[in-house]
């Protein structure tokens, strides 16, 4: 049906190309290209099909990107590279006749900031080239914006208030790592934290408000209220929401070693001189951090993401909460990966499937709650990621 190109071969790159390689009736060629071509390679090797094409490729760098679109020919790329290259890969898409998908929105390299503004100012360009880019497509955010758009189709007139609760519940026997990219991990987690409410953001000090959530299977867990990207998205999206906000867990051995990071100044993201070199102290410390690609071997527990909502259906309130929870080991055993990078690259590989089947395919830069979530919810269960629904339960929020 299609031919993939997949941009970045770090934890979650590994994950969509093992994803993309079992659904060979939908992508008929794949190519995987990054940085570093030996990764793309052994991530080739690992999933044994001599048939996947390999590629060397800077994706800073619009023309590199245009020369490798137009000797491969992808219908769509799939950007699983790093949040500073999206406008790069967005702007190759455009010259050379590709779409777009992405799981991180656009962050530059100098300021710990992300919004959408920089993205959605494609739209009137992939329209008029009658491009389709899909923002935003992983887990949170991804499945946490097609859960809403589900719930709003099916359960609801008036979606009032959500709140997405990510649990990693999950231990890989480390004192400290990352389950992602470190830099773009710290970069997040430190930032204010900011949620909506009547019509209005609130800004919050860094890990300022959090309270005990219970995850299925799981049990209670300290959870954090963060910034996360698609809350920009669901209330421009559902104008109803009254308030909406995204938690996190983590325990606190990881909050301890990250305010000693922080402390210490290793979070710092400006360059500093160190023996006549610049360094930036948090590309360092990525550099020494463990690398989350090599946690899946021992890693145990589970993940659990969803969203809890509250709202109005037929004049009376219900609360929903729909989610999936995700076995680390499970994970490993299929991609050689952990959990964090496959919830993040199934949904990656499932909206690549929508818009090549032509269920998600409309020109312009539109986030993913702005499709039929419904061919996308039944993908989750076939793929690896199922998902249970509670009504009128206790949402603790
Ligand atoms: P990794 O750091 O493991 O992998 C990133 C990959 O991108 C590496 O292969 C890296 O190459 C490559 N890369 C970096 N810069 C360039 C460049 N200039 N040109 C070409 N390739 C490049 O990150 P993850 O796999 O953990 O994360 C990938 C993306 O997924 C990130 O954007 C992250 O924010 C996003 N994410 C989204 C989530 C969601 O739920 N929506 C959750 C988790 C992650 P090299 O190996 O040479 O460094």
């Amino acid at each position: 049906m299609g031919k993939v190109l997949i941009i970045g071969a770090g934890g979650v790159g590994t994950v969509v190309a093992h994803k993309v390689a079992q659904n060979p009736d939908v992508f008929t060629e794949i190519m995987i290209a990054s940085r570093t071509k030996s990764k793309c390679d052994a991530v080739v090797k690992a999933i044994g099909n001599p048939n996947i094409r390999t590629a060397q490729v800077d994706a800073d760098n619009v023309d590199e990107l245009v020369a490798l679109f137009n000797d491969f020919k992808p219908e769509i790329v799939i950007n699983v590279a790093l949040p500073y290259q999206d406008l790069t890969i967005m702007e190759a898409c455009l010259k050379t006749g590709v779409n777009y998908l992405d799981t991180a929105n656009y962050e530059p390299k100098d300021v710990a900031h992300f919004e959408y503004s920089w993205q959605w100012a494609y739209k009137q360009r992939f329209e008029e080239a009658g491009l389709t880019a899909i923002l935003g497509c992983g887990f949170d955010p991804g499945v946490s914006g097609v859960y809403t758009a589900y719930a709003a189709k099916h359960h609801f007139d008036e979606i009032q208030y959500l709140d997405i609760v990510d649990c990693n519940a999950g231990n890989h026997h480390k004192a400290f790592a990352t389950n992602f990219n470190p830099e773009i991990n710290i970069r997040e987690i430190t930032q204010n934290g900011r949620y909506y409410e009547n019509g209005q953001w609130v800004t919050t000090q860094p890990l300022e408000i959090h309270k005990d959530l219970t995850y299925p299977n799981i049990g209670p867990r300290d959870s954090y209220l963060l910034y996360h990207e698609e809350l920009e998205s669901l209330v421009k999206n559902f104008p109803t929401i009254k308030r909406a906000r995204f938690w996190m867990t983590f325990g606190q051995e990881y909050l301890t070693h990250l305010r000693v990071i922080q402390d210490i100044g290793m979070a710092r993201i400006d360059p500093i001189d160190y023996q006549g070199m610049k360094i930036v102290p948090l590309q360092f410390l990525k550099a020494v951090l463990p690398n989350p690609q090599d946690l899946g071997e021992n890693y145990e527990g589970e993940t659990s993401i969803g969203c809890r909502i509250r709202g109005l259906k037929d004049g009376k309130e219900r609360t929903y909460y729909v989610y999936n929870n995700c076995s680390h080991q499970e994970a490993y055993k299929e991609t050689g990966m952990q959990g964090v990078s496959y919830t993040t690259g199934v949904p990656a590989m499932i909206g690549a499937m929508m818009f090549l089947k032509g269920l998600w395919k409309r020109p312009g830069v539109w986030n993913v709650e702005e499709f039929d979530p419904d061919p996308f919810m039944e993908q989750l269960n076939k793929q690896g990621l199922p998902w249970h629904e509670v009504f009128d339960g206790d949402l603790e929020l």
